[in-house]
């Protein structure tokens, strides 16, 4: 009989049979494993152990945090190669890329275990005479977390974490597509010394034990990454709930890239097919707007479609694939119709967008890079989340920051200029939360805030010492001398 991998509740691993089957998207014959589907109960249970075991975890010392942080960090790290290869086989993108986000999570563990050690207050003079007054920060109390699936093992990483760190008890509900590394990553943190109940996994589905979390009177506070149309029913769930909750909410993105008649051609090549299609376009940074100055357009979709010609798109799990397959049905289906949107449109299909036969069975797409396209047009307006980009021609540097700007996202943007001129202008005034010259629009750094404006984020930043904004609530105490 196949194990069954089941939800950590209270410290100990728990679950009925009602289990689904975790299937790898470059041969869909092959199972990764089967993994519980939490109900409403187990929901209910994980996060009374969150609150039984929130008296003493939010009160354990920094060094007791430290430790376990540490240690998991050092697991993660010590088996990236392990990770990174389930990774790979439940999400799709290349083993490189698999191996690269396992060790990002064991990055982000060793960071924490440092910021347990700096959280520091205030003392400050009062304006009145005998009074002191000291500015602490305190755990929030119990967070429930909610994760998409191209992130398997970075997202809960860079939510759990800070959570621990700064002394909350935890309950997260990952995507049920990929509940294999989420799984992994708490099994290495139960391990690592955590007191029962501190952290709490229950997989299953958004619409169950996603909603139940975010209906829970217990839970003070919702970290959410996904869609934007779930993000929007997230927020309202936490608003509407008796005691409202604290929300943070990472969401979709239309990222641009704009690149200027100065810019470095290859390098911007480069810059643009790896922001656009790398882990097969299915990251919420991923640069699908390309916006190009017309004097080198033409000379840049020629050298585009060259690069992209030569891309191996197959299993992800085999030494030399560049890109490996959607996700699932569900998202191949969604960039079919975006590339039938385009078309339609009277966008011209400069390269890509056939399915494609591999040795086995996957969801294997060739990038679609579309031209002559408006910033007006749907492709350009709507997340499509894969490997299908499109590129908008403008007359100069004004048109181009204006159509980066004419969007209802603002999560990441990007420019490829030699012009400090204009490298300037553009960081200043994007409207992004993340701004990149000469860098691919994806690809961050695990030790700074990570986020952005308009329809991408809600609430306070992710990640690096800007955590603490979410995952502490501040109290200002008053005292007689
Ligand atoms: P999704 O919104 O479909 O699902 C996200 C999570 O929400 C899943 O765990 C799902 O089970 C859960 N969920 C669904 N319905 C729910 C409900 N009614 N109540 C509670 N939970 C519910 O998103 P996805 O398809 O998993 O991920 C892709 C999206 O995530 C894209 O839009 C992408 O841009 C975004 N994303 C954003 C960031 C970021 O940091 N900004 C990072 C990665 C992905």
């Amino acid at each position: 009989m196949t194990e069954i991998f089941k939800n950590l509740i209270g410290g100990e691993w728990a679950g009925g049979a009602n289990a689904s089957r975790n299937i790898n998207p470059s041969n869909t014959n092959d199972v990764v494993g089967e993994y519980t589907q939490g109900s409403v109960e187990d929901l209910n249970n994980a996060v009374a152990a969150a609150k039984a075991a929130f008296p003493a975890w939010s009160r354990s010392t920094p060094q007791e945090r430290y430790e376990i942080l540490k240690k998991a960090s050092d697991e993660i790290l010590a088996r990236k190669d392990e990770l990174g290869r389930l990774l790979s086989r439940e999400e799709g993108k290349t083993l490189p890329e698999g191996i690269g986000e396992a060790t990002r999570a064991g990055q982000i563990f060793a960071f924490f275990a440092g910021e347990c050690l700096r959280l520091a207050g205030e003392a400050i003079p009062s304006v009145r005479p005998g009074v002191g007054v000291e500015i602490t920060r305190e755990p929030v109390g119990i967070v429930g977390m909610i994760t998409p699936w191209n992130f398997p093992i970075a997202i809960p990483a860079w939510k759990i974490a800070p959570a621990l760190a700064y002394g909350n008890c935890v309950v997260i509900k990952p995507a049920d597509l990929v509940p294999g590394s989420a799984w992994a990553l708490v099994d290495i943190i139960q391990r690592a010394g955590l007191p029962k109940g501190a952290l709490n996994l229950v997989m299953g589905r958004g619409s169950v034990v996603g909603q139940a979390l975010l209906e829970h009177k217990d839970v003070h506070a919702i970290s959410f990454t996904g869609s934007v149309n779930t993000g929007r029913k997230v927020a309202a769930a936490c608003i509407a709930g008796n005691p409202m909750k604290k929300v943070q909410l990472e969401m979709g993105g239309k990222n641009p890239l704009v690149v200027l008649d100065d810019a470095d051609l290859k390098l911007a090549v480069e810059t643009a097919v790896n922001g656009a299609f790398f882990s097969t376009g299915q990251r919420c940074t991923a640069s699908s707007r390309i916006i190009v100055t017309q004097g080198i357009h033409d000379r840049f979709v020629e050298a585009a479609v060259e690069r992209l010609k030569g891309l191996v798109v197959d299993d992800a799990l085999k030494a030399g694939t560049h890109i490996g397959p959607v996700v699932d049905q569900s998202q191949l289906d969604q960039d079919l119709k975006y590339i039938a949107i385009a078309k339609d449109e009277g966008a011209n299909l400069a390269w890509g967008g056939e399915l494609l036969n591999r040795e086995t069975p996957g969801f294997y797409l060739q990038p679609a890079l579309f031209t002559e396209t408006t910033n007006s047009m749907r492709i350009s307006r709507e997340e499509v989340f894969g490997p299908v980009a499109n590129i908008v021609r403008v007359k100069d540097y004004e048109e181009a920051l204006a159509a980066a700007n004419d969007t209802e996202f603002g999560l990441s943007s990007g420019i490829c200029t030699t012009s400090l001129k204009y490298a300037s202008h553009f960081k200043r005034n994007s409207e992004a939360g993340m701004v990149m010259v000469n860098l691919p629009t994806a690809g961050v750094d695990y030790h700074v805030p990570f986020g952005g404006r308009k329809g991408s984020s809600y609430g306070p930043r992710e990640q690096g010492a800007y955590a603490k904004e979410f995952y502490t609530t501040v109290k200002t105490a008053y005292t007689l001398a």
